[in-house]
């Protein structure tokens, strides 16, 4: 059997469900948690979603997204616990002792251990939403406008708009097939790309204008501080793909984004063009995430976490890159 058949077989025998997704969710992140929630509330099961982190106003558009439940304490026992998008600690919810039986892993990054049985691991998928789609299908649930538009928006973000070297055929059928369910593009697009804030673009110009590249030219990275946020009054979320402007620069072959998270604290975002997989990097960072997009939580002073990272990602590049490229 495969993992989708036995997930879908044991999601057919629970009542009750709890999903969660990671930390700081993501377009395909909440996507999916929601459409599959709406899917198992058809089939007729009491399903909360519960996430450690707020709903970033740019996806306070997808159906039902007032319903995810914030914060650390979960409440209550539950027949399933479905952990989607990520590897069930990166949730931030519940140490070690989960609420429930039976513990479902979907995700579609390559550093997932799958630390639990029924985990479903494709990392050939382009997002987790595409694999919530083919669940939905095996569960026998007719997909509806809300569910389309939810899977919808996690595929499209997750493949940069259909532009990333994610993008599959497979992802392209799915959208079409979505489209057809009465998912509507714009309002995926105007929400997700073209209602960004007055002050964000303050903070993009001003994190812009000090971006530092090395010397030859293929890393090149930026800095957010608390400072910066107060002084453009901005949040994290606010800075959500700067890290893309940055590996626009020709040249680069990977970006970095810093963004302080604590006094000596710093998550970063990763980004590459392709030819240097940043995945095991991001893992010794003890981070994880995929080939072109990776990241981590590293704790040091500016400096010090700059330095480190701007010298493992130029090693890394040497080593699978030799020196072409150079500028
Ligand atoms: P972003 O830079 O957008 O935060 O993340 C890029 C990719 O790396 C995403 O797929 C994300 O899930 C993954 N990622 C980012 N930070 C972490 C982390 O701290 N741990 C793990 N396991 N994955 C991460
Ligand atoms: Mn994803």
């Amino acid at each position: 059997m495969s993992d989708r058949v036995s997930i879908a077989a044991a999601l057919k025998g629970c009542t009750t469900v709890l999903i969660s997704t990671h930390k700081n969710p993501d377009g395909d992140a909440l996507g999916s948690q929601l459409g599959l929630m709406l899917a198992l509330e058809k089939m007729g099961k009491t399903v909360l979603a519960h996430n450690l982190d707020p709903v970033p106003e740019i996806y306070r558009f997808l159906p039902q997204n007032d319903r995810i439940k914030i914060g650390k304490p979960v409440q209550g026992r539950y027949d399933a616990f479905i952990v989607l998008d990520s590897d069930p600690p990166r949730t931030g919810l519940l140490d070690e002792t989960y609420p429930a039986a039976v513990l479902i892993n979907i995700d579609h990054h390559i550093t997932n251990p799958r630390a639990w049985p029924l985990t479903w691991l494709d990392t050939a998928a382009s997002a987790t939403g595409e694999m919530i789609f083919t669940l939905i299908l095996e569960l026998g649930v007719k997909i509806d406008r809300d569910i389309a538009l939810c899977l919808y928006a996690a595929v499209f973000t997750d493949t940069g708009s259909f532009r990333y070297s994610n993008t599959t055929p497979e992802s392209m059928k799915i959208a079409a097939i979505l489209l057809e369910a009465g998912a509507d593009p714009w309002l995926v697009t105007e929400n997700v790309y073209e209602s960004f804030s007055y002050h964000r673009l303050k903070l993009l110009g001003a994190v812009i204008a000090n971006m530092e590249r090395s010397e030859d030219g293929r890393t090149a990275w930026v800095v957010v501080t608390d400072e910066l946020y107060r002084r453009t009054n901005t949040t994290a979320e606010d800075t959500d793909n700067f890290v893309n402007f940055v590996r626009s620069v020709k040249g680069v072959e990977v970006a970095v984004l810093f963004r302080q998270t604590g006094s000596a604290q710093y998550k970063i975002s990763m980004r590459s063009k392709g030819r240097v997989d940043l995945s095991g990097l991001a893992q010794s960072f003890g981070g994880g995430g995929h080939k072109n997009a990776a990241g981590g939580v590293l704790d040091g002073t500016l400096e010090e976490v700059t330095k480190l990272v701007v010298r493992e990602v130029e090693k890394a590049i040497s080593a699978q890159m030799g020196n072409k490229g150079t500028i």
